[in-house]
């Protein structure tokens, strides 16, 4: 800039040249590199000699939103199919407090005693609303989360239900490609996401708690009859007579269900978590249990028609996705809704409505 003052007509003081300032940032400081995107090539690379940061970036890509990280994901997913599979998947569920984290904590330790690799996933569809999944969460394991054969992985949180399955299911054959042989997936016992985990194990392992006096009260019929085992945890102390009752009740309840088609008979153990009693009697009934279905081909048969579950759950998600996103629907949604709840329009003219407005568009 020109300073007056410096002119020759100026009589008055000179002023000097400011020097120039320095950079508010350290130009010394270096900055830390990005982390470089890799290729589906490198991603499958990876996954497949078993490196875990590679494995859990993956999986990152699986449960983003992005749709460029989502067409990364399943060409990762593709590739790594034909090295899935070869796992044991066993669902575990129980109402908060039922000793899950505890539980999982001591069976994945002794799943580990025979070698192998664990990971340990989560369905927890609350997990969105509390911003934070209360499962799969690596300080609720203590023991496990410091082992080097295992990964543990909380619950994707975005979405719905189905979205947050999807990708666990997803997780699940990018884990079995890394050469994780056995998958925990944890669900809370709450009703629609033991569905979910159902739908992607191979055993469904359900805790219970004695001394309430109702044991059968609280748990839905529906959930009961997914298990392949029912187990009653915190049989010690002065617990255990209240939790071999429990037992037999459920062992009672059972009884009045129809077979199931595995023609296995769902066994009820009690055990301790805590305490680490009974915890090898319930390993043993589990691998009891995936010879016997090996042996009568129900365990393909199972993951056969839960492979066909998933097309068309995934069908119905792309479905509904691309409906509510559709520019029209959403500007008519609302006052379709208005009307429905004024007694204007019926359910079903109104349905009929957005539905023809949404084929019309597809059409254009
Ligand atoms: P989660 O919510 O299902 O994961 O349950 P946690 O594993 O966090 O356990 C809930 C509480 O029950 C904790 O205070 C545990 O210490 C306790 N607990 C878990 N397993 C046992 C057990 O086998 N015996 C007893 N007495 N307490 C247990």
């Amino acid at each position: 800039m020109e300073h007056p003052e410096n002119s020759e007509e100026y009589k008055g003081l000179v002023v000097n040249k400011g020097i120039e300032q320095p950079a508010s940032v350290n130009p010394y400081l270096k900055r830390k590199p990005r982390k470089r995107e890799l290729s589906v090539a490198e991603f499958v690379e990876g996954i497949v000699k078993g490196n875990i940061t590679i494995l859990s970036r993956a999986v990152t890509l699986v449960e983003s939103v992005r749709p460029e990280h989502q067409a990364i994901a399943q060409e990762v997913i593709e590739k790594c199919l034909p090295y899935s599979g070869n796992s044991i998947r066993i669902g575990i569920s129980g109402v908060p407090g039922a000793g899950k984290s505890t539980s999982i904590d001591v069976f994945g330790l002794h799943v580990l005693e025979k070698g192998g690799k664990l990971a340990v996933l989560a369905i927890d569809p609350s997990s969105e609303r509390s911003k934070g999944s209360i499962l799969g969460d690596k300080t609720r394991m203590e023991q496990l989360s410091v082992h080097p054969d295992s990964f543990i992985r909380p619950s994707p949180s975005a979405g719905s239900l189905g979205g947050v399955a999807r990708k666990t299911r997803e997780t699940i054959i990018l884990c079995e490609a890394a050469g994780f042989d056995k998958i925990f997936v944890e669900t809370v016992g709450v009703g629609q996401s033991e569905t979910a985990v159902h739908s992607m194990v191979d055993f469904f392992l359900l805790i219970q708690l004695a001394g309430t006096g109702d044991e059968l009260q609280g748990i839905k019929r529906g959930i009961m009859e997914m298990a392949d085992g029912i187990v009653i945890n915190k049989a010690d102390g002065n617990n255990i007579d209240k939790a071999k009752l429990a037992a037999s009740q459920f062992r009672n309840a059972l009884h009045l269900f129809p077979a199931p088609d595995s023609g296995w008979t769902p066994q009820v153990l009690t055990y301790s978590g805590f305490y680490n009693i009974g915890v090898k009697e319930i390993w043993d009934m589990v691998y009891e249990y995936i010879d016997f279905v090996k042996g009568n081909g129900y365990f393909e048969f199972r993951r056969n028609e839960q492979s066909k579950y998933w097309m068309y759950e995934s069908i119905n998600e792309q479905l509904r996705d691309s409906f509510y996103h559709n520019a029209k629907i959403e500007s008519m949604l609302a006052e379709k809704e208005r009307q429905v709840l004024s007694g204007n329009l019926t359910s079903f003219i109104a349905a009929k409505a957005l539905l023809d407005t949404y084929f019309e568009d597809l059409r254009k």
